[in-house]
C-alpha cells in the first residue's frame, strides 16, 4: 500500500481496520543469495539497497530480537555530516543527501528534521581546530558556519553564557544537520526491503557460519541452517562475536553508551547542541523531552543497560551548558553496546573467507551512516568491490597504519 493524505483519510473513514502489516513474518527458506546478520539499521538499509539498486531479491535479513530493538532504535538521533578527514566527510555528506530524500523515496514519514547542529567552542585553541573541520567540509562542498557568542546566543538563548570554567565562545553551525525519528528509520527499510522479496526473520540468531574450504557456505541459527551464497554481517555491538565465529580478531571493543529523555516541556531547543569542553549532546523531541547523552560507561560490555557514575558524569556536561535541566525530571533511560575500533571509524569489508562480508566498528555515530553504510555495503555484496566511498574503511588500515583517526586520540576506542 503506498501511504499518502488519501489513504489516511480513507483508512481513518474505515475506523483504522484496512492498515496492511508493514512487513511480512515469514518461516526461513532453505536457501538465498544472501544472507545478512542483524535487522540493525544498517542491515535493513543493506537489503533494501542490494534489492533496489541491484536486482538482488532472494534475500534473508535475521534478527536474534526484534527489528528496532539494538542500537538503531536505541540513540539520540543525531545526523550529520560534520567531519575533518576526506574519507569520512564525503562518506557521511552522501549519508547526508540520502537522509535528504529518504521519506520520498521509503514513502515513509522519517521525520528528517533538519534543524541545524552546532558544536561549541569554548576556548581559542577549540575555534581555531572547529574552524579548520569547517573549512575542510567546505572544501568538500558540506555547509558549515563558524559562529560567534552572539550568534550562538540568538539560537539558543538558554545556554549558559557565564559560565566561568567552560565560557561559550562560539560554536561550528551544520544547518543540514538534525534528527530523523530512529526507529521509523528501521520500519522504513524493512517496509521497503519487505516490498523487495526480502525476508525478515526476527527470533532468529546465528549462532555458526559453515564453511566449505575458503568459502562460506551459510549459517547456523536458532531456526536452523540456512544455505547462503554470500554472508553479510551487520551486528553493531556484536560485531567481535561474529568476528569470532570465523576465526577473525577484530580492532573493536565493545562499550555501552546510554541516553536520556526528560520529560516534555515547551519549546526550548530547535536545533541540535554539543558541549565542546566534555562530552554532551542535547536536542528536543518533538514531543517536548530533552533527549541526550555523553561518554561511555567505560568498561566492555554486551549489556544494553549502563551504570549510575556515567549519568552523573553526562548530567554534570549538561549542567555545565544548560543549566535549565536541572529543573527538569528524568523520564526514561537506557543503554546500547557500542562497537569501538581503536581509530573511531568504521570497518565496511570483504574478507579472506570468500563470501563473507563485514560492517562494524560504528563506534557513537552509526546512526547517522545508516542510509550510506547500507548503499555502499549492498554495493561491495553485490559487485565484489568496494564502493569508493569506502575504499578506507578497511581492516588492513589498522596493520598497515593508514587510520582514520577523526580525533587524533590513537588508539584509545573508550575516547574515540
Ligand atoms: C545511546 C546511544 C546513542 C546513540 N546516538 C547516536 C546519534 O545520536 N547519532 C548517531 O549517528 N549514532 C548514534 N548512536 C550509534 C548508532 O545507534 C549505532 O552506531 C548504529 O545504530 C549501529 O548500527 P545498527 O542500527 O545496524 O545497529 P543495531 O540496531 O544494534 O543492529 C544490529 C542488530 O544485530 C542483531 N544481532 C546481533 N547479533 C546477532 C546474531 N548473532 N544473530 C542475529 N542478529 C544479531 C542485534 O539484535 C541488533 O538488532 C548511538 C548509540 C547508542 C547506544
Amino acid at each position: 500500500m503506498r501511504y499518502s493524505g488519501w489513504q489516511l483519510l480513507k483508512q481513518g473513514l474505515g475506523g483504522h481496520r484496512g492498515w496492511p502489516r508493514m512487513w511480512r513474518d515469514p518461516e526461513p527458506k532453505p536457501d538465498y543469495d544472501v544472507v545478512i546478520i542483524g535487522g540493525g539499521g544498517h542491515g535493513l538499509a543493506t537489503a533494501y539497497y542490494l534489492a533496489r539498486e541491484h536486482g538482488v531479491h532472494r534475500v534473508a535479513v535475521l534478527e536474534k530480537g526484534w527489528i528496532g530493538g539494538g542500537n538503531v532504535g536505541r540513540n539520540t538521533t543525531i545526523v550529520r555530516s560534520n567531519y575533518l578527514l576526506g574519507p569520512n566527510v564525503r562518506f557521511y555528506e552522501h549519508a547526508m543527501r540520502l537522509w535528504e530524500g529518504l521519506e520520498q523515496e521509503l514513502n515513509f514519514n522519517t521525520m528528517v528534521s533538519q534543524r541545524g547542529v552546532v558544536n561549541l567552542f569554548h576556548s581559542d585553541a577549540q575555534r581555531d581546530a572547529f574552524a579548520r573541520r569547517g573549512n575542510a567540509m567546505r572544501l568538500a562542498g558540506v555547509d558549515a558556519e563558524l559562529l560567534d557568542a552572539d550568534e550562538v546566543r540568538q539560537l539558543v538563548p538558554a545556554l549558559d553564557f557565564a559560565n566561568a570554567r567552560f565560557p561559550i565562545m562560539g560554536g561550528l553551525l551544520q544547518p543540514r544537520g538534525g534528527t530523523v525519528r530512529h526507529d521509523a528509520v528501521a520500519w522504513g527499510y524493512a517496509r521497503g526491503a519487505d516490498a523487495r522479496g526480502v525476508d525478515i526473520i526476527q527470533n532468529c540468531e546465528v549462532t555458526g557460519i559453515r564453511r566449505d574450504g575458503d568459502r562460506v557456505i551459510g549459517v547456523e541459527t536458532s531456526r536452523g541452517f540456512i544455505a547462503a551464497g554470500k554472508v553479510a554481517s551487520a551486528v553493531a555491538g556484536n560485531t567481535s562475536r561474529i568476528g569470532e565465529l570465523v576465526g577473525l580478531r577484530l580492532p573493536i571493543e565493545s562499550h555501552v553508551l546510554q541516553a536520556f529523555v526528560t520529560e516534555g516541556v515547551k519549546p526550548l531547543l530547535d536545533t541540535v547542541v554539543t558541549f565542546g569542553a566534555g562530552h554532551f549532546y542535547v536536542s528536543q523531541s518533538d514531543k517536548g523531552g530533552l533527549v541526550f547523552g555523553g561518554d561511555l560507561d567505560g568498561y566492555n560490555s554486551y549489556a544494553q543497560r549502563g551504570n549510575l557514575p556515567a549519568m552523573e558524569h553526562v548530567m554534570a556536561g549538561g549542567m555545565a551548558i544548560l543549566p535549565v535541566m536541572g529543573r527538569l525530571r528524568l523520564l526514561r533511560q537506557w543503554g546500547g553496546v557500542m562497537d569501538m575500533t581503536m581509530d573511531g571509524s568504521p570497518i565496511i569489508t570483504g574478507t579472506d573467507l570468500r563470501g563473507f562480508y563485514l560492517n562494524g566498528g560504528w563506534c557513537y555515530g552509526g546512526f547517522k551512516a545508516t542510509p550510506a553504510s547500507g548503499w555502499c555495503f549492498a554495493h561491495l555484496i553485490a559487485t565484489g568491490q568496494p564502493h569508493p566511498l569506502i575504499e578506507s574503511f578497511t581492516l588492513e588500515r589498522f596493520s598497515s597504519g593508514h587510520l582514520l583517526d577523526e580525533k587524533g586520540v590513537g588508539p584509545n576506542p573508550w575516547i574515540q
